[in-house]
């Protein structure tokens, strides 16, 4: 079945993500817009993704849970997992990896934790806009361990992308998607060498995709979706 899918939404617990990019808000625009599945990944944590599935399930719209990790090498990565537990244990795991240095709201904007009526729950403490203390190799093995799945985030960005920070994409990770940024030309040796997601990174409402990008797979699950990101079938 065809499936339109929009797999890079911030939340406002991202620091840079809109105040309006409340958990109901998020799944009633991917629903008003007629996405089948999302994926919130915050900086550097999952902490809204849990309420946000169980509000989009009601909706009948997929949640796959994921983040987006600002590596050691200031290089964007999107991390899909399986299970939202899966996604807390990647995360108590990461919490090993943080600077401990305090987000300043005046500076870097909110991070707001939120529950199910978009109440907040916690202003989550560290600075999220930071790096996590890992390295590219060694988050692909993390995100591996907890049965994920790793996709470069725009990749063809002129900031915190694989091409902008290490000028190629490393054979070594054996990728098999790379996310491309719509609005920027990509390299013709990557269009040709990796499958594509095409996701709005949406850090405010009216940003989230239409249902213009798709994917083609047996069944609407998450496993269905990490199956297909991690080997794609042409
Ligand atoms: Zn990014
Ligand atoms: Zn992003």
């Amino acid at each position: 079945m065809k499936l339109f899918y929009d797999l890079h939404v911030h939340s406002s617990l991202s620091p840079c993500g809109s105040d309006e990019m409340t958990p109901n808000n998020i799944v009633n625009m991917a629903y008003l817009k007629g996405l089948d599945i999302i994926s919130v990944t915050d900086h550097n944590t999952g902490k809204n993704c849990n309420v946000i599935s169980r509000l989009a399930e009601k909706l009948g719209i997929l949640v796959i849970p994921g983040m987006e990790i600002q590596t050691k090498e200031e290089v964007h990565i999107l991390c899909y997992f399986t299970h939202m537990d899966a996604l807390d244990a990647f995360e108590i795991e990461l919490d090993q990896h943080r600077i401990q240095m305090l987000n300043r709201p005046e500076n870097f904007g909110n991070q707001w934790v939120m529950d199910e009526d978009d109440i907040k729950v916690e202003d989550y403490p560290l600075a999220l806009i930071l790096s996590v203390s890992i390295s590219l190799d060694q988050l692909k093995a993390l995100v591996e361990k907890f049965g994920g799945v790793i996709v470069p985030a725009h990749v063809n960005k002129s900031s915190n992308s694989m091409l902008s920070n290490l000028g190629f994409i490393p054979e070594t990770l054996d990728l098999k998607f790379v996310e491309v940024f719509m609005n920027a030309p990509a390299p013709k040796s990557i269009l040709d060498h990796y499958g594509l997601l095409k996701n709005s990174d949406a850090h405010t409402l009216g940003i989230i995709s239409e249902p213009e990008n798709s994917m083609e797979l047996k069944e609407k699950t998450i496993n269905a979706v990490i199956d297909f990101l991690k080997r794609r079938t042409l």
